[in-house]
C-alpha cells in the first residue's frame, strides 16, 4: 500500500481528496493541516512516503514554507493551488514539484487522482532520452525521474538503437532533431522498421527550424512533437498523454485477443499466431503439438449448478491450464468447453506424459462454487508435427478427441505412440 502525505488545512476539501486517494488509488494516506503536523508525520518512522500533496497556504506557513520542509527530504510533491497566473505557477514550478492542481471544482480532484495512479506506476514505464547535449539531456532525465519514470539516456542515435536491442521495455522516446552522425528524422526511421507505434511512442524534440521541423518529425514516425525551449508541464504532459495512448492501444488489443470469461486467449488469437508458430517450427524443424481439450459432460455441469457454476468451473480450469504452460506456448478457449493448445519445442516422445499429467491435474482440480466443490474430468486429443498447417493439425487433433471421447472420455489420446487410455477414476462430472 502506497503513503500519501496530505498537507491540506481545508476541512472540506482535505476530506474529498483522502477519501478519493483511500478509494480510488488505493494509499494509506496520512493527513496534516499545517506544516508542523507535516514535520510530525515526515519524522515519524512507521510511515513510508512515496508522495506529498501540498497546500502552499497552511496556518502556520502561508507561503509555501511547507515546501521546503518536504524538498530537504526529498520526497517528491504535487502542489495545490487556487491562483491561476502565470508568475505563481512559474514560481511554483522553480520549486520542481511533481505537477501541480488547480483547485477548482470536481475535475481537479479527478486530476488530482488520475495523477496519483499514474506516479504509482510510472516507475514500471521506461523513457529513453535521446539528446547530444549532456546538459540538455541531464535537464529532461531530471525531470522525467520526479515524475518516477524509469529513465535511460543515450548520447547518440547507435547507443540509442543499442539501448533499445537490450530494453524492450522502453515504451516512450524522447529524440533530438541535430546530433552528430545519425540526426534524430534517421534514428526514427530505423526504430521504426523493428518498432510500431502502439507499442513504443517517439516524441521528437527540437529548439531549431521552422513549423517545418515538427511536420518532419510525425511523417519520419514520431508520435508527437516539443519544441524547445519547452515548458516542465508540457513536457509532462505529452509524456502522460502517449502512455495514456499507448495504454488504451494496449487494453484494446487485450479485448481483441483475449476471451473475456476466462482471460485466456481467444480463437481469433488462437489461429492468428498460431499460424506463424507453426510455420516458424516447421521452417526450423521444431516439435510442434496441437492438441484439443473438451471438458466431459459439462452439460451436467451446467444442469446441476447453473449456468454460473459452469462458468466458475471454465474459469478454475483455465487458470489451471494458463499455469501449465510456457508464455511461448499458445492455450485458448476456442468454444465452449474446449480448449485449444499449441506447443512449440516439445519433442513427440513428451507429449503424451506432459498432457497425460495435465489431465490427472485438472481432474483434481476443485472449483468452489458457493458450498459446492466441483469437479471435472477432461478428454484430450494430442497431434505432434512439424508436417502440416495447424488446420490439418487442428483437424487430426479434433479426430483424436473424438477417439478419447468415444474410449469412455477422462483420458489422452496421442498420435505419437504412446496411446494412452488410463483409467485412474473414470468420467467423472458427479457433483462432490
Ligand atoms: P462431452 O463429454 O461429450 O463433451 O459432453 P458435454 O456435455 O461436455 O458436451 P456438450 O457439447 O453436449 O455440451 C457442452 C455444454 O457447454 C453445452 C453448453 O451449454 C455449455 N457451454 C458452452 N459455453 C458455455 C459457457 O460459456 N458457460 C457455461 N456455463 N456453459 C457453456
Ligand atoms: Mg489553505
Ligand atoms: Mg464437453
Amino acid at each position: 500500500m502506497l503513503d500519501i502525505l496530505l498537507v491540506e488545512d481545508s476541512q472540506f476539501f482535505g476530506s474529498i481528496v483522502r477519501n478519493r486517494l483511500v478509494s480510488d488509488v488505493p494509499a494509506r494516506v496520512v493527513w496534516a493541516r499545517s506544516v508542523r503536523e507535516a514535520v510530525e508525520a515526515m519524522n515519524d518512522e512507521s510511515y513510508n512516503f512515496f508522495l506529498a500533496i501540498l497546500d502552499l497556504h497552511l496556518p502556520d506557513g502561508m507561503d509555501g514554507q511547507v515546501v521546503e520542509q518536504v524538498s530537504a527530504r526529498g520526497l517528491p510533491f504535487v502542489v495545490l493551488t487556487s491562483s491561476s497566473d502565470d508568475d505563481t505557477w512559474d514560481s511554483i514550478w522553480a520549486r520542481r514539484p511533481v505537477d501541480y492542481v488547480l483547485k477548482e471544482g470536481a475535475q481537479a480532484i479527478d486530476y488530482l487522482v488520475d495523477l496519483v495512479f499514474r506516479l504509482s506506476i510510472n516507475d514500471r514505464v521506461a523513457v529513453l532520452v535521446v539528446d547530444d547535449s549532456a546538459i540538455a539531456r541531464l535537464k529532461l532525465c531530471q525531470l522525467l525521474e520526479v515524475q518516477r519514470y524509469r529513465v535511460l539516456q543515450a548520447c547518440n542515435g547507435a547507443e540509442a538503437l543499442q539501448l533499445l536491442r537490450q530494453h524492450s521495455d522502453v515504451r516512450i522516446m524522447i529524440v533530438d532533431y541535430h546530433m552528430p552522425g545519425m540526426d534524430g528524422l534517421e534514428l526514427i526511421r530505423r526504430v521504426r522498421q523493428s518498432h510500431h507505434r502502439k507499442d513504443l511512442a517517439i516524441v521528437g524534440i527540437s529548439a531549431h527550424g521552422s513549423g517545418h521541423t515538427s511536420a518532419r518529425f510525425l511523417k519520419s514516425g514520431a508520435n508527437d512533437y516539443l519544441h524547445k525551449p519547452f515548458i516542465t508541464e508540457e513536457l509532462y504532459c505529452r509524456v502522460a498523454e502517449n502512455v495514456r495512448a499507448l495504454d488504451y492501444i494496449r487494453k484494446l488489443d487485450a479485448l481483441a485477443t483475449q476471451d473475456y470469461l476466462t482471460g485466456l486467449k481467444n480463437r481469433r488469437y488462437f489461429f492468428d499466431v498460431g499460424q506463424k508458430l507453426c510455420a516458424n517450427a516447421q521452417r526450423r524443424n521444431l516439435g510442434v503439438g496441437v492438441a484439443l481439450l473438451d471438458i466431459d459432460f459439462f452439460k451436467k455441469i451446467n444442469d446441476t449448478y447453473g449456468h454460473d457454476g459452469g462458468d466458475a468451473v471454465l474459469r478454475t480450469l483455465s487458470a489451471a491450464l494458463a499455469s501449465r504452460f510456457r508464455d511461448s506456448d499458445v492455450v485458448a478457449r476456442i468454444g465452449g468447453e474446449e480448449f485449444a493448445i499449441l506447443t512449440t519445442n516439445m519433442s513427440p516422445g513428451r507429449a503424451f506424459p506432459v498432457f497425460d499429467e495435465l489431465r490427472r491435474n485438472l481432474q483434481a482440480t476443485k472449483t468452489d462454487f458457493g458450498e459446492h466443490r466441483i469437479m471435472v474430468s477432461v478428454s484430450i486429443g494430442v497431434c505432434t508435427g512439424p508436417e502440416g498447417s495447424l488446420e490439418e493439425l487442428l483437424k487430426r487433433a479434433d479426430e483424436l478427441l473424438y477417439q478419447a471421447k468415444e474410449g469412455g472420455r477422462n483420458r489422452v489420446v496421442c498420435d505419437c505412440g504412446a496411446e494412452g487410455p488410463s483409467h485412474d477414476g473414470g468420467p467423472d462430472a458427479t457433483p462432490h
